[in-house]
């Protein structure tokens, strides 16, 4: 069906108004005795707003989210970005005013059941990690990578040591050698093995008296678990190093085992990956970061503690690297989480993960004689493909990528390790049933068939979405992200060309 928003896009029309309000009973001020006159609005520059009904409005967003793919209305494989169902439960319990209707600037004798949960959440998430304690702050895993080399940096300076350089694997997520890079580090780059693991005796020859850290994520980027972690802790602290666990994707080890338990110091979470809090198109997220004993002095403050029967705000920290958000992280975010971790308690977070490694190597198993498969191993919560025979014939990831979508499915991260050639990284998670995961391997069987007897339905997808395939740089550079009546482009796209 084709909707009114295709084929009509402008839809204001002058004077159409969206409200009805009395008339203003306030008197009128005289805005130039109160404001500065640059400031004033005349004519001229008026806000130029869409002029719409209610009713249109409302169809506008509805069609907008309608055409949006989300995990509430699709299969999202989108390989290391956790894309699980978030329970609606969540929503709920965030949304009890006792949460979602205080201030941060509260007093705390005044939110001691805000502060209890977080609390909470802070004990249930070192356990969860095998560290001794936990900072809620930041904002997202980058944020939590960055927090975590802080207290890296402050951690050696410390110790009277300025070490500089930051060893990442080449596997890793692109946000590791920019977290090092923006909290001033060098990063090195160390190749994997053939197998896609970190090579313990190349590692070693890179290890001396100027390496900070190692960051690592385990299971891996590739989906593989990092069987001589051990020996890896071992070498990096002999080094006088420290060990920074990229915990974005914990999907495969909850439950199962720790990252204190491998060795790590510092960890961060992704409470919208694995903790079923909703992400995607940048939205809220939280980053937890946790450390073992002797980084505890180096935490974001005020740290949330008990005192008693009361919860407390404590800043007396003097070797805290000091507050990196707004008050206490992305509350709402937090509530989200907890409510996951209660309700799905020990066991059922054992479960998340038996069932999430289960899946992807069902999945793995079903595709893995239609594409190259570079990894044969076992995987953990992901597996990672490689398109390099189609390309063979013609046809790259990118335009199987496209091609999914007439299948009414989100792409698998294409491109990415950047180690594998062609790739395609897909993550189906714990969520799905084996009825999805089925058609989904049938959908990719079929284009794999479609590469080598009819490329062009390949090459010309996507064939059903409202828009083809669209200019990714120019989307990328240039965003037109603002409504702008037909005048204002026009004023736009000479200023450009000018
Ligand atoms: C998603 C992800 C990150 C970054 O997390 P953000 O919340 O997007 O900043 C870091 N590392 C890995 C392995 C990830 O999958």
């Amino acid at each position: 069906m084709v909707e009114y928003n295709d084929l009509i896009f402008e839809i204001s029309r002058p004077g159409r108004v969206g409200y009805s309000l009395p008339e203003s009973d306030v008197e009128s001020i005289d805005l130039e005795s109160k404001l500065p006159k640059h400031l004033i609005r005349d004519e001229e520059d008026a806000a130029d707003l869409p002029e719409v009904s209610e009713l249109q409005l409302v169809r506008h967003y509805t069609a907008l989210s309608n055409k949006n793919h989300g995990i509430d209305n699709g299969f999202y494989p989108l390989g290391s970005c956790t894309m699980k169902y978030n329970p609606k439960i969540n929503e709920d319990i965030a949304r009890l005013p006792g949460f979602s209707r205080i201030h941060p600037y509260q007093q705390p004798e005044t939110a001691q059941g805000a502060l209890e949960l977080l609390y909470n959440l802070q004990e249930e998430l070192a356990v969860i990690t095998g560290m001794d304690a936990i900072s809620l702050q930041p904002s997202a895993g980058a944020q939590g990578e960055w927090t975590g080399l802080m207290m890296v940096k402050a951690y050696h300076e410390k110790n009277g040591e300025n070490r500089k350089k930051v060893l990442v694997p080449d596997s890793a997520h692109g946000t590791n050698p920019a977290s090092a890079s923006v909290a001033g580090f060098e990063t090195t780059t160390i190749p994997s093995n053939k197998d896609g693991l970190v090579d313990l005796e190349e590692l070693k020859k890179y290890l001396d008296s100027d390496t900070a850290a190692l960051m690592l994520t385990n299971p891996n980027t590739l989906g593989l678990f990092e069987t001589e972690i051990e020996e890896i802790a071992a070498v990096v602290h002999e080094a006088g190093g420290l060990l920074y666990y990229d915990g974005a994707n914990a999907n495969a080890i909850l439950g199962k085992t720790t990252p204190g338990a491998m060795g790590f110091d510092i960890v961060h979470l992704n409470l919208h990956k694995t903790f079923t809090t909703p992400h995607g198109g940048g939205g809220p997220g939280a980053g937890p970061v946790g450390v073992k004993e002797n980084l505890i002095p180096y935490l974001p403050v005020p740290r949330i503690e008990k005192d008693g029967e009361k919860y407390v705000l404590n800043s007396n920290y003097p070797l805290s690297i000091g507050r990196v958000k707004g008050y206490h992280g992305n509350f709402g975010i937090l509530v989200r989480a907890y409510t996951y971790i209660r309700t799905m308690g020990t066991e059922g977070l054992r479960q998340v993960s038996e069932g999430a490694v289960l899946h992807a190597n069902y999945l793995r198993k079903r595709l893995e004689e239609h594409f190259d498969s570079p990894y044969t191993q076992l995987c953990k919560h992901e597996f990672v493909l490689s398109g390099s025979r189609q390309k063979k014939l013609g046809v790259r990831t990118l335009d199987m990528a496209k091609r999914l979508l007439d299948f009414g499915y989100h792409p698998p991260t294409i491109y990415f390790p950047l180690n594998v050639e062609e790739g395609l990284m897909i993550e189906p998670t714990e969520t799905e049933s084996k009825e999805t995961m089925d058609a989904f391997a049938d959908a990719m069987i079929q284009i794999a068939k479609e590469v080598e007897e009819n490329p062009d339905i390949v090459l010309d997808a996507p064939h059903t979405t409202v828009v083809g395939r669209l200019d990714e740089v120019q989307a990328a550079r240039k965003p037109v992200v603002r409504y702008t009546k037909e005048k204002d482009s026009e004023k736009e796209k000479q200023t450009v060309k000018s």
